[in-house]
Formats: structure tokens, sequence, C-alpha cells
């Protein structure tokens, strides 16, 4: 008999219910005892789900207040020694170590592998200590009995938990800290297992990435120690195939092992090969990741033998955590019900597992009508008109090399630009937005709900853009933007134009804490209907003698922040919605608009895990951006903007994006990142963002002309930009006027010391 676990659902709620309560909690508009009441009913509706589904068994201690790893930091009693803490606290502390207070600055937070989630990330020093701290996982596991649930706790691994945490101090190696650690993991396990827990589900997700073999062979001696608690561990791994730790994972002292049969399909044959005979497999079959019904059929025919071999051992789950996929279809009422059939939120993926575990015991008889309503909606999917356009698919047939370059090379664009524009020496630009005024949020959600007409809204925008123009001239800036009053998010404003979109009312997943989106769903071949930028940029432009900079969201980003498709490539949707911002490119260009910017800043979190998989990636992404931007003249110049990156390992693969000009994120590393630039010896033209937008700090002219004299040791001063480090929309407009004011006349004095002879340079200064 197949049992069905899941390794984690989603903690937000239904209807975000968490986020509001969290975030009236903040405001002192509820006290714990209701903010806690609104979690226990989250967990509680979670289990009876599970429950109901004919799991076996529900899973525990995915629930928490802001984030698991923070959970364990609190479990594990380790919260930073800067917060004051004991062992244990309270939740308005936990909150402080997530959100930062008065005194401390929030703990840091960075991406949870190659997801959308941002996990909280642990600070060690030599000295840390560990000790059983917060008791909140074992009282969660009490919960879950006294409701009649047979609770099955999950647990982040000891030495995922140490790889993704950060040593905050010099010269020491945080896996000595394992030592230390072990025992506290071994604590927490006698005491589950004094409370009759009889498996525990333990998260070790770094062996999908490449381990070093200190921390391949660390496996071994923790998991030994981990062993000697008595406690059945089903050791968790997810997010890729295992590959060179396929067997560190599985020869390890543990009762059972999952793994992630979407994105390791391939690598299942090892896997039952190696797995010892007394061993638990979980399968991850159910893609964890999107929101695509799962071919059931598919899923019975290849683990059918299998089953016959494995019996009870066998499991079947979502290849990882629920937590990536939004909550329910029954919160959709408005999505079209064509589409609607051929998706699974993460309720719907339950409803899956719970089928193909009956469809395994009972045979698939017993489930016929499930299984006959999933063929007909994957052939529905597969046939649908909706889905192929020939016509997409022709043109993509036709991309050639002559698509994916400009006309000429680098040297040639930027004499031919130079010629056109005439900038000064230290052009200064913005990234492009300016501030969303509450004016121009209740403007847009008026016309939404239709009590604003499309003229008057129109209007509204234009309104709004004639005053950003405005405030750029007279700053003084050189290449001016519209703003983006019009733009709700910037791949949504993209996705909503575009054919192949769709786009959900309630298909929330979390992205940190109490902040949620709402990722575009691309489900068809896409293209560009009609222009979607056009007349908003031509009418800016028609208010300023100034270049106006066109704006754009760039291919890889449209797709990384969206579900795709699971039926093609990623490449091949990447390369569609080239074409289609390529149309853009060329539309904005015979509109006069000579500078145009193709923002991508989520090219470098598109990184697969595995370095192994760095080059296919980077070559179809860079050939995604080309494509997109090499439809105009040498002489209309294209811009790029990536925000918080680390460049320096895919520096080749931004060049070959072979934008004119670059913007970047640079203020808060004081110009370090741009070293990297320097000694790679970028070709083309680059803006270190010279202050940080996400602070209300006005930064003075000083600190930023210090900035770019530091730049411009690493920079040639001519292919020097001047910039904020990304777009203005969270600010406000007395900020923003008074910073950029002084970065006006930071490059102004940076001006008249090139005029002075400083640096030889070749561009005039007029
Ligand atoms: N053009 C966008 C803006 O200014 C870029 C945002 C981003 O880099 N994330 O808002
Ligand atoms: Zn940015």
């Amino acid at each position: 008999m197949a049992l069905a676990h899941v390794l984690g659902v989603p903690r937000i709620g239904p209807n975000r219910e968490l986020k509001f309560a969290q975030e009236s909690f903040w405001r002192g508009d509820i006290d714990e005892a209701a903010l806690r009441t609104v979690a226990s009913g989250i967990r509680q509706a979670n289990w009876q789900r599970q429950h109901a589904a004919g799991l076996d068994g529900v899973t525990v201690g995915d629930f928490a207040f802001y984030d698991p790893m923070l959970n364990h930091v609190a479990l594990l009693g380790c919260a930073p020694a800067r917060f004051g803490l004991g062992a244990s606290f309270g939740l308005a502390d936990y909150f402080q170590l997530a959100r930062g207070n008065a005194a401390c600055h929030a703990m840091e937070m960075t991406k949870w592998f190659d997801t959308n989630y941002h996990y909280l990330v642990p600070e060690l020093k030599p000295d840390t200590q560990f000790s059983l701290g917060v008791d909140w996982l074992f009282d969660e596991v009490a919960e879950a009995q006294t409701a009649g649930f047979k609770p099955k706790p999950v647990l982040i691994g000891p030495l995922t938990f140490l790889h993704l945490a950060k040593e905050k101090s010099a010269g020491f190696n945080r896996l000595d800290l394992l030592d230390r650690l072990l025992p506290v993991y071994a604590q927490i396990l006698a005491r589950l297992k004094a409370m009759g827990v009889e498996w525990v589900q333990i998260d070790e997700p770094i062996l999908a990435l490449d381990l070093s073999a200190e921390w391949r062979s660390a496996f071994e001696r923790a998991y030994h120690a981990l062993n000697s608690a008595g406690m059945k561990l089903l050791l968790a791994s997810y997010f890729g195939p295992l590959r060179e730790n396929l067997l560190v994972a599985l020869k390890l002292p543990v009762a059972g092992v999952h793994v992630d049969c979407v994105r390791g399909a391939d690598e299942l044959a090892q896997v039952i090969d190696w797995l010892p005979a007394t061993r638990v497999l979980s399968v991850g079959v159910v893609d964890g990741r999107n929101i695509w019904k799962t071919d059931l059929a598919a899923v019975l025919d290849r683990f059918d033998g299998l089953h016959q071999r494995l019996g009870d051992r066998l499991w079947l789950a979502p290849s990882c955590s629920l937590q990536h996929v939004p909550v329910s279809l029954a919160n959709e009422p408005r999505l079209d019900p064509e589409l609607k059939n051929w998706l699974a939120y993460a309720d719907e993926k339950i409803s899956e597992l719970s089928t193909l575990k009956t469809a395994f015991n009972g045979g698939r008889q017993a489930v016929a009508a499930e299984l006959a309503a999933n063929a007909a909606a994957l052939a529905a999917r597969r046939a649908s008109a909706r889905v192929h356009d020939a016509a997409v698919a022709a043109r993509l047939a036709a991309v050639t090399t002559v698509h994916d370059a400009r006309n000429s090379g680098f040297a040639l664009r930027q004499a031919e630009q130079r010629a056109r524009f005439r900038l000064p020496a230290f052009p200064t630009t913005t990234i492009g937005s300016f501030p969303q005024t509450p004016a121009i949020r209740s403007a847009r959600a008026r016309f939404k709900q239709g009590e604003l007409s499309a003229a008057d809204y129109t209007a509204a925008m234009q309104r709004e853009i004639a005053h950003a123009v405005a405030r750029q001239d007279a700053l003084g800036l050189d290449v001016l933007v519209h703003g983006e009053a019009e733009r709700n998010d910037m791949v949504e404003y993209f996705g909503e134009q575009l054919a192949g979109f769709a786009f959900s009312q309630n298909g929330w997943v979390q992205s940190y804490g109490s902040r949620c989106v709402k990722p575009p769903i691309i489900f068809g071949d896409v293209s560009r209907p009609a222009a979607m930028t056009v007349a908003w940029t031509r009418y800016a432009q028609s208010l300023t003698a100034k270049p106006m900079k066109g704006m754009l969201t760039g291919p890889v980003t449209i797709l990384q922040w969206s579900f795709v498709r699971d039926d093609q490539p990623r490449a091949t949707t990447a390369l569609q919605i080239a074409l289609a911002i390529r149309d853009e490119v060329v539309d904005l260009e015979s509109a006069g608009i000579g500078i145009i910017q193709i923002d991508e800043p989520a090219y470098r979190e598109g990184l697969p895990l595995r370095q192994a998989d760095w080059a296919h990636y980077l070559d179809w992404a860079s050939r995604a951006f080309r494509i997109s931007a090499s439809g105009v003249a040498d002489a209309t110049q294209i811009h790029t903007h990536m925000c918080y990156s680390e460049f320096n390992d895919i520096l080749p693969a931004i060049a070959a994006m072979d934008a004119d000009v670059i913007t970047i994120e640079t203020s808060r590393s004081d110009m370090e990142l741009l070293r990297g630039f320097g000694d790679f010896n970028y070709p083309n033209e680059i803006g270190p963002g010279v202050y940080d937008i996400h602070s209300p700090r006005v930064p003075d002219t000083a600190d930023m002309t210090r900035l770019l004299e530091k730049a411009a040791q690493v920079i040639a001063p001519q292919n020097l930009w001047v910039n904020p480090d990304c777009g203005l929309k969270t600010r406000g407009w007395a900020e923003t006027e008074a910073a950029l004011a002084n970065m006006v006349a930071a490059a102004r004095s940076l001006r008249q010391q090139h005029a002075a002879g400083e640096w030889k340079c070749n561009r005039e200064i007029v």
C-alpha cells in the first residue's frame, strides 16, 4: 500500500489571513492572542485538508509567523547576540529579528534557492552557541495530536541550516559549528520521540547544490549522530537532481529519503538502484513549483512497477513544499473555466495525491472518474488553440543570427550615439519609476473598478507624467523618463497586454513575511497584439527637448517572475517574450524614442542551482535579451538595468547582452561591486548607482562625488553614467527631488574636474 504526504503547505491562509493578522498585530490593532488564533485556524484547516484527502499523517512545522529559517533560529536558541535576547523569547521579539527595531537592523533576507521566497539568514560567529530555544514546534505537535491528527514534524536539516547561514566574522568556517549544533538536534528529536512522534521529515535541500567535499562528507557524520536519537528520519531533498550527492544521500543512516522526481526525473532509476533494502522512498511526483495539473496516468505508468516492489515503502508526495504555489482554485471564481481546468494549486495538488494513492492501492478503476477528468483536461490543454499560435511558432523558427545581434559592434554604435545625443560627460539619468503617490494608486484602482472613465484615467496619468518630466527638466537631468505612473508592477503591466498570459484573482504566494506576490500565468504562445508603452512615452517626449528614455521589462525578468508553461522549455518561452518586446522596442524607435531601457533585474536570479547548468541558461538568456534589443539602428541607445546582484561570476554573460549602457546597484557596496567590471574590462557604458533608493536618507553631493571618483578609478570615465541604484517608486517626491538635485550637482562637479584635465576623456563637455 503506497502512502501519501506533503512536505509542507502554504501558511498564508486561503485569503491571506496570516498577512492581515500579522500587519494588524504590528500596527497594534490586535493582540498576540488574536494573532495566535488566526495562526491556529490556518494550521487546523491545513491539517484537516490533509486528513480529509486521506494523506498519511499531517505535516507540522511548516507554519511560521514570519519564516521557517527564523523559526529554526528561535528553536535552536541562536538569535543574533546583537538583539540581546535570551534563548527563549516571545513573538514580539521574534518579529524584531525579522523587521529590526530602533537599535538593531533586521536580520538579512535572501532568496530561498531558486524560488521567489526569501528567508532570514542566520548569523553565525565562532562563539555562537545553540540550545533548545522556543517551544513552538512542540506546541504545534501537541496541537495536532490534540486535534486527533498524527503529526510528522518537519525540520530544516543541520547542514542546510548551517550552509544557508552567514559567517559574521572573518576567519572561521561555519561548518565547524556542526558539532555544537548536532546535540541540540538530538535533543529536539528525543523530545519529539517522547511525545510519540514516529517520523520526522528533515529537509536538506542543499543536496541539490554543488557541494564541496568538506560539506558532502559532513553529512555522514551528522546523520550518524542524529540516528542515535532512534527517530525515523525522512531525509528530504528537492529543487533538483542529486547528481554527485546521490550516493551521499542514499547511504545515510535514515529511515527514508525523499527525492524530487519532477526536476530530478532522469535520475530516478539510479536512486532506485542504490536505495537500501528497508528504506522508504518518497517520490516527489506532483510539481510543487508550478500550477499545472499533474499527468496522473503518466505517474501511475511510471511508478506501478516500483509500487509492486516497495509496497508501503513507496510514499507519494509533491516535489517540494507546496508553499510555492497558491492555496486553492476555489478562490478563483473569475478565472476563465477553460484555463482553470488546466490548473492545480496546493489544494488541488493534495487531491491529486489522494487520487494517485487510491489508484495505486485500489486499482485505477477505483478513481476512474478522476483519472478520466484529469486525462481530458490534459488533452484539452494540449490541443487548445489558445495555447498554440502558429504565427508565433513560425516567427520563432525564422529567428536567425541576424536577429540576435545589433547591426554594428559597440564602438561604432557608441560613436553614432554620441554624435546624435551630444550628452555631457557623466550623463545623469534615473532607473525609470518616480514616486507612486497615493493619488496615482487611487486613480488606477478607480479606473479598474469602472469609477473613472478611460479618458479621465489617461488624463490623470498624463498629469503625473507631465509633472515628472517637468521636475526632471528643472533638476537638469540629461536623459529623462516618463516615470511609470501607469504601471502597477513591472511584469504585470506587460503581461496584461501580451497574448498568452493570464492573471489570477487570488493566486498569492508568500514572498517574505507578510508579503505575497501574484505571479502571472503564462499559458500560451506569447505575442504582442498592440503597442504597450508607445503612447505614454511619446506623450512624455512631447513635453521636453531632452531625450526621453523608453522603459520596458526584459524577457528573462518577465519569465522569471511568472508561472511558466511546463509543455515547452523555458528558453522557448523566453524567446517568444523576447520577440514581443522587440516589437515594442522597434515601435518606440519609430515613434522617435532614441534611448530605450530594457530592465532585467531577474537576470541573475534565473541562474540554475548547479554551475554545470549555467552556460546553457546564460546562453539563451543573453540571446533572449539581444533579440529583444537588436531590431533598432546603431544610433538608438539600448540600456539595461539590474539590481542587487552579485555580478562577478556572470560578467561575460552580462557583456554578451551587449547593451550600450547598463545601470546597476552599487552604492551600498561602496562601488566594490564595480571592481569586477573593471577587472573584466567591461566594454560598454556603465551607470553604477550612486545612492541607495531603499532608504529615505537624502545623500549629499560629496558622498556621491566620492563614489563616482571611486568608480572612475576602475571604469573609463568616458563610459560612466550617473544614476540612483534603482527606481524611485517607493520614495516620496520631496526626498527624491532633494537626492536628485545633489546627484546632478555631483555629476557637475565631476565634469569640472574632468574639464580641468584631471581625466583623459574624449567625451565633449556641453
Ligand atoms: N524601471 C523599473 C523602475 O524604475 C526598474 C525596477 C527594478 O529594477 N526592479 O521601477
Ligand atoms: Zn532595480
